[in-house]
């Protein structure tokens, strides 16, 4: 019986076999760097309004990669002096999610940045559940067997969510990465 496809093709920036960014120590700067660099230039380009509240939203969720909630959000632009109310940062959410700058975790009903700012990419996300963080992985939807199922029935695939649930390395032990199977 074939496994789950847990190790799709992928052009990511992790090789197979190494950890994704958000569960390896890696120099965390360079991601909130790159994050807000790129939203700048793409917001130029597009001549997008990057206001200071949807700058500052997105710097929030830069901060980690764990995935954080609207409701936490308000309290901290509202902490920190913002008179937002919850519209704000919904529009904030929505705009830095249309722009790609941010993904939505349906499971969690909340937000993480993207790791991948810039690259066009079909995100997979590995989220633990006991510290809470997400990594952003690559995935092909329609190489993995699913699309192959879609498009052998005909079913034309417009949308589709990638979350797996578990516990991290740091969490489960001892660095442990390798599945059950084998
Ligand atoms: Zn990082
Ligand atoms: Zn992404
Ligand atoms: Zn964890």
């Amino acid at each position: 019986m074939n496994s789950p496809t847990d190790r799709s093709a992928s052009a990511g920036s992790s090789p197979p076999g190494e950890a994704s960014a958000g569960f390896r120590p890696h120099d965390h700067r360079a991601c909130v760097e790159a994050g807000l660099r790129h939203a700048e230039e793409a917001c130029a380009a597009r001549s997008a309004r990057f206001t200071p509240v949807r700058r500052r939203v997105l710097e929030m969720l830069l901060e980690s990669h764990a995935a954080v909630g609207a409701y936490e959000l308000l309290d901290r632009l509202r902490a920190e002096g913002w008179s937002a109310q919850p519209p704000v940062a919904y529009r904030a959410l929505d705009f830095l999610t249309e722009q790609g700058f941010v993904h939505r975790i349906e499971a969690r009903n909340a937000f993480i940045a993207c790791s991948h700012p810039g690259e066009p990419h079909h995100p997979a996300f590995l989220i633990c559940r006991s510290c809470g963080t997400v990594a952003e992985e690559e995935t092909s939807p329609a190489q993995s067997s699913l699309g192959r199922r879609a498009r052998a029935s005909g079913f034309r695939v417009e949308r589709s969510v990638m979350e797996v649930e578990g516990l991290c390395p740091a969490c489960a032990g001892d660095g442990e990465t390798d599945g059950p199977c084998g």
